[in-house]
């Protein structure tokens, strides 16, 4: 008792503090004080666990999904924490009352070391190798390591070493420590602007960490506001660093969407063809396999079209190369007109068009054929720079069997088909005869021999 009343607060002053045998400071506290803050302590504890239970959750079961290397650190953080925080706090010891103080102390160094550890992954995971380069996330993972197998080697050689050497011991925590605080700072320098909200969060942890590590080399730093700061700040980083990733995840969501837009729009244009933006060769092969060769039903009738232009080189020679572009265009135009849904309309090199349409009946694919060829030929082709006029079209036309038929097959027979049109003067349809297996082989003689129908 002191003039003033009962003492709350008695600092005894050790000599020879380097003696690792010594404890460097005590404090003597009254009943009422210790129980207040025990309150305070048990209180943060419960809220700190309660709420790290959350992002341990949700980091393991989305991870089943995303597979984002960051959220395995951060579990592995809050995990460290969550149990550090529980046997520190002491709300351990209503669960397991056997649990005597060195087990408990013991528990405390290992965890606390792995939260550093997993602290530095963290870090290193959510600023990125492509912002703090190889060498810096290498270095952040060995700092983590080495401050984790330093406080294993110490515990195995001693439960009791880290409790009675802990001026050394928490030295060990210092290259992690400035390593990870150091990342963030050069990842804010290098313009990553979620490393800021890092700092933030870490900043409680920041000055606690600084705090101790000021005390166990020596220097006096007792203040119960150091002390209780401890389970706020690690709550504070906890939640900010939930918010940081949940953020990162929305970041590389978007990327990954933006990314998957232009990689359709790539696979679109590597499906076209450049100048009539109708389908390319590829694009139609692949279509026709899903259509005709695995189709999920098949109804009516198919049949392929191998549509050349009459005299096209004309066009090219008496108006230019442009003049012929342009008739290209607008022949694509009237194809186009002619498809349906399910039909499929492809460009495959200079003047050569080929479709794939279908009809109720083999009468409907042959009226719409014709349809095509009048067409063209009533349309008027270019305009008043390029007077392109009149163009004809020749079109061989196979119908695709029920049997097991491959594209280079049919094309061969309608190829064939069109060939004879050409023969017969031009402007003509022609329809290959039913295809034959047998023949499929002999097809340059089935090309002049066939007997075929002309419409
Ligand atoms: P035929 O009636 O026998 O088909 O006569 P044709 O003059 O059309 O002869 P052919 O089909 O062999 O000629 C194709 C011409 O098409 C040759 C080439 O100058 C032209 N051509 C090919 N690709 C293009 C292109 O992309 N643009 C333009 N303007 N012309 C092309
Ligand atoms: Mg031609
Ligand atoms: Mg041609």
């Amino acid at each position: 008792t002191t003039e003033h009343g009962p003492a709350e607060l008695i600092l005894i002053g050790i000599l020879k503090p380097w003696d690792p045998l010594n404890f460097n400071n005590i404090e003597l506290k009254s009943t009422a004080v210790v129980q207040r803050h025990h309150k305070l302590a048990a209180a943060s504890a419960i809220l700190f666990c309660g709420i790290l239970f959350t992002p341990i959750l949700l980091n393991l079961v989305f991870y089943g999904l995303l597979r984002y290397r960051f959220m395995l650190s951060h579990s592995l953080m809050s995990t460290s924490n969550l149990i550090y925080a529980a046997f520190w706090s002491g709300i351990i010891f209503p669960v397991f009352p056997s649990i005597d103080i060195m087990q408990r102390s013991t528990v405390d160094h290992l965890f606390v070391s792995l939260g550093i550890c997993a602290g530095a992954f963290l870090v290193r995971d959510l600023c990125g190798r492509e912002v703090l380069g190889r060498k810096f996330s290498f270095a952040l993972t060995l700092s983590g390591c080495l401050q984790l197998a330093s406080a294993v080697i110490a515990i195995l050689i001693s439960p009791a070493l880290p409790y009675y050497a802990s001026q050394v011991y928490h030295l060990f925590f210092f290259v992690p420590f400035v390593m990870t605080v150091s990342a963030i700072i050069y990842a804010i320098t290098r313009g990553n602007r979620l490393a800021i909200f890092q700092l933030i969060g870490w900043s409680g942890i920041i000055f606690y960490a600084g705090c101790r590590m000021l005390r166990g080399v020596g220097v006096y730093v007792s203040n119960d506001l150091v002390d209780f700061s401890f389970l706020p700040a690690l709550v504070f980083e906890t939640l900010m660093t939930s918010l940081i990733v949940a953020f990162r995840i929305y970041q590389l969501h978007t990327e990954l969407r933006s990314a998957s837009d232009e990689l359709e729009e790539v696979r679109e244009m590597a499906d076209t063809d450049h100048l009539t933006g109708l389908l390319n060769r590829r694009a139609f092969a692949r279509k026709f396999e899903a259509r005709v060769v695995h189709p999920e039903r098949r109804e009516g009738v198919q049949a392929i079209f191998v549509i050349d232009i009459d005299h096209f080189k004309r066009v090219n020679d008496t108006l230019g190369h442009d003049a012929g572009d342009r008739a290209l265009v607008q022949i694509s135009l009237l194809l186009e007109q002619q498809c349906r849904g399910g039909d499929l309309c492809a460009r495959f090199g200079g003047e050569e068009f080929v479709l794939l349409m279908h009809a109720p009946t083999e009468a409907g694919i042959l009226a719409c054929a014709e349809r095509l060829r009048r067409n063209v030929e009533a349309n008027r082709f270019g305009d008043s720079r390029y007077p392109i006029g009149r163009l004809t079209i020749s079109m061989g036309i196979v119908f695709v069997p029920d049997s097991p038929i491959t594209l280079r097959e049919l094309y061969a027979c309608a190829d064939a088909a069109l060939y004879r049109s050409k023969n017969e003067g031009r402007n003509k349809i022609t329809v290959a005869p039913p295809f034959d297996h047998h023949n499929a082989n002999l097809r340059p003689a089935t090309r002049t021999s066939a007997k075929r129908q002309s419409v």
